[in-house]
């Protein structure tokens, strides 16, 4: 197996390759670095198979999608993704073939809600759940620090003491560490209960990164227009929110909402459907056709897309454009689908 770290920064891009068919995976690729990835793909001879994020980074723009134009690769992320265009949705013990290598993917948000590990070989790469001594934090939107201890104690602390952990990010110098090591001196972890960690992280005050609210929006959209402009995280944070039964029950009543999916096209044709009578505007085109909405700035509007995430940026677009009655679904047309409501195909 050929193995690479490829960025020497804190901020970490694996390459992994299969040897004897030359296949070859990224994890975690920095869009200001993909230059430098295919370049060295090249000079060891490799075809780029898979584009894996661990999970939606805050900290910086995702190298995923220019790497797919580039080369054809599929991009790879958990169902709880909320990007649009993700090839392939792993799930908790799925697993993707890398020639002869194959690569083990395990749940594990907290950090996000969409965090996975991957186990390949000997070792685990561990997104930002958990770091080098350290986890990554729980207090960005969708964060969970219960989630996010459960994760380590129930699958990653059960793999072998042994196993090499390698880690999305790095502010110490160190290139990696093993399981048994995290188990014993990691000084979030060891010696704490779930509570006790729990509260730890509820209560960390750090400070947000910088550029967190371009990085993290534009990478949740998989938007690269420079000229979007996204609401800030006040204007986020005053979205109403409906759940999916509220909404399956408003639907059946006189006063039926809008309803506006900001999907992609095939997704809204895709698998998971989309809710009978549904408008389609998506996401980056919502500022420029807002006007299909009509006139009435009272209108009761129901905000729909994959995770629920998406829909909460376009309701506040929308709520900023002067209308007063927008709302989000919460958790999107997957929590429809998982509650069992219909959708049309
Ligand atoms: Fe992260």
């Amino acid at each position: 197996m050929l193995f690479h770290e490829l960025n020497r920064a804190k901020c970490k891009t694996y390459l992994l390759a299969d040897e004897p068919s030359h296949q070859a995976v990224l994890i975690d690729p920095v869009k200001e670095r993909v230059d430098r990835y295919i370049a060295i793909l090249g000079y060891h001879g490799c075809r780029l198979e898979f584009v894996i994020d661990t999970h939606t980074h805050a900290d910086h723009r995702s190298g995923v999608w220019d790497l797919r134009d580039l080369t054809g690769a599929r991009v790879v992320m958990h169902r709880q993704a909320p990007e649009p265009h993700v090839d392939v949705h792993v799930e908790d013990g799925q697993e993707l073939t890398l020639g002869e290598a194959r690569l083990r993917f395990l749940y594990t948000p907290g950090h996000t809600p969409d965090g996975v590990s991957i186990c390949v070989a000997d070792r685990v790469f561990t997104g930002d759940t958990l770091l080098i001594h350290g986890t990554g934090r729980a207090d960005f939107a969708g964060g969970d620090a219960g989630a996010q201890y459960d994760a380590i104690i129930d699958k990653l602390f059960v793999l072998p003491d042994e196993t090499l952990v390698f880690p999305a990010h790095d502010y110490r110098g160190h290139t990696h560490s093993t399981i048994g090591e995290e188990k014993r001196a990691n000084p979030r972890l060891a010696g704490r209960s779930r509570a006790d960690y729990v509260t730890l992280m509820n209560n960390l005050g750090l400070p947000l990164p910088d550029k967190v609210q371009e990085a993290l929006q534009a990478n949740q959209c998989a938007i690269d227009d420079e000229s979007m402009q996204f609401p800030s995280l006040a204007q986020l944070s005053q979205v109403r929110q409906v759940s999916v039964q509220e909404l399956q029950s408003r639907r059946r009543g006189e006063a039926a909402p809008l309803l506006l999916d900001v999907r992609e096209p095939d997704e809204f044709w895709g698998d998971l459907g989309h809710i009978a009578g549904s408008k389609l505007i998506p996401l980056h085109q919502l500022s420029e056709r807002a006007a299909e909405l009509g006139d009435d700035k009272e209108r009761d509007i129901v905000v729909i897309c994959r995770a629920g995430v998406r829909s909460g940026t376009a309701a506040a677009l929308l709520t900023g454009l002067g209308f007063d009655n927008v709302s989000n679904l919460k958790g999107g047309i997957l929590e429809w689908n998982d509650a069992g409501f219909p959708v049309e195909h």
